[in-house]
């Protein structure tokens, strides 16, 4: 039986093998070139899946990103193509501002890469937001202004007048990769003088693969929305580890899926910061995302005298969860991974603790809820 099943293997080998070749005469013999399909790959999105929350639409978003247009090594159609493949709704091509567009063969103005990435965009469906960063040494450091009109009159040499002009415009000014200000003595002085004129709206507590968890608590004082971007320069391929993780991304909750819905969303911080497997924003809009993620059933009693039961808990999200149970219905760790479910073991029912170990509210805090199991 054994030996006919080979046999019949290597007929089918043969034919296999002579049909091949048989093929490859026949094409070379008509001079036609042969489509390889198993290798091309059309351009496709890739959905990250991260639900809507009660009336608002999640919007993904990265609010700062280089093109060849001042550091950055990809031209500005490509910046359209890998956010929409990698499943964002809005980026901000935000080149540095300062000075003529300097690098070799290359003209054009503080509007070019936005200029060149809008048609893209459209046809993508992606919200591109027109913005630049103004870049100074420290102790100012960076700052994108996003909803620009005209991005060349924001080059000032006076760093505040720079962003003054883009404030002028309707800016919404973000602080950029806010490391400790080492020659101020973490004062933030001429930050404190833009907040003091309302010339501040937004921090970056990630910008890349860095966190800047001191930086949660600094926003929430200032009553600043909570930002996290890529700052991409090269390709995005060759920054992350995409594989493992989906890019650093600013969670927005619109009223609307438009510009003017993004700016409402900003001016009134409904954000949430997704880098690796940490999520980080205002208690409020942490809270309200990780309900509408993670979904937990119904008490099934499996033992009525012991007072045993079990519990399925389902993420819906590509976020994974981190989740640690107290008390005495529920107990333990579970890591909820994106896109699926897990049975828990009960015991009676009521109220359990929830801390959400890898989704932070302040510095160093985690998110705790509680909920009623019936
Ligand atoms: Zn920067
Ligand atoms: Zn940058």
């Amino acid at each position: 039986m054994q030996k006919q099943t080979l046999s019949t293997m290597k007929k089918i080998l043969f034919l296999f093998l002579f049909s091949s070749i048989l093929g490859v005469i026949i094409s070379a013999e008509d001079n036609s070139p042969v489509e390889l399909t198993q290798l091309a790959k059309p351009i496709v999105r890739y959905e990250v899946n991260v639900p809507n929350v009660e009336e608002y639409i999640t919007l993904k978003c990265d609010f700062h990103m280089h093109t060849v247009f001042s550091d950055g090594y990809v031209w500005p159609d490509l910046r359209v193509i890998e956010a929409w493949v990698t499943g964002l709704d809005v980026i901000a091509i935000t080149d540095h501002i300062e000075g003529p567009v300097s690098r070799p063969f290359l003209s054009g103005d503080d509007n070019s890469s936005y200029e060149l990435a809008r048609g893209i965009a459209e046809q993508y469906g992606l919200i591109l937001i027109k913005g630049g960063e103004i870049t100074r040494k420290q102790p100012y450091g960076h700052y994108n202004a996003l909803f620009l009109k005209d991005v060349n009159l924001v080059d000032h040499e006076d760093p505040f007048t720079a962003i003054e002009n883009a404030v002028k415009q309707g800016a919404f000014i973000q602080w950029n990769h806010p490391e400790r200000n080492s020659e101020m003595g973490n004062q933030f002085e001429f930050q404190k003088k833009l907040l003091e004129k309302g010339y501040l709206h937004g921090v970056e507590i990630s910008n890349g693969s860095v966190w800047y968890p001191h930086m949660i608590d600094w926003g929430l004082e200032n009553n600043l929305t909570l930002m996290g971007n890529s700052d991409l320069h090269g390709l995005i391929l060759g920054e992350f580890q995409l594989d493992k993780f989906q890019r650093p991304m600013t969670l927005v909750f619109a009223k609307e899926k438009s510009e003017q819905g993004i700016r409402e969303a900003l001016d009134n911080k409904r954000t949430v910061v997704w880098v690796a497997d940490l999520i980080n924003g205002r208690e409020e809009w942490v809270s309200k995302l990780f309900y509408a993620c993670v979904r937990f059933g119904k008490v099934q009693i499996t033992n009525d005298e012991r007072k045993e039961g079990k519990l399925v808990i389902e993420n819906i999200s590509d976020i994974p969860w981190s989740i640690k149970f107290s008390g005495p219905v529920m107990a333990g760790s579970y890591r909820l991974e994106p896109r699926s479910s897990q049975v828990v073991r009960t015991k009676g029912q009521g109220n359990v603790k929830i801390a959400v170990t890898n989704a932070w509210i302040k510095t160093g805090a985690n998110l705790q809820t509680e909920m009623n199991l019936e």
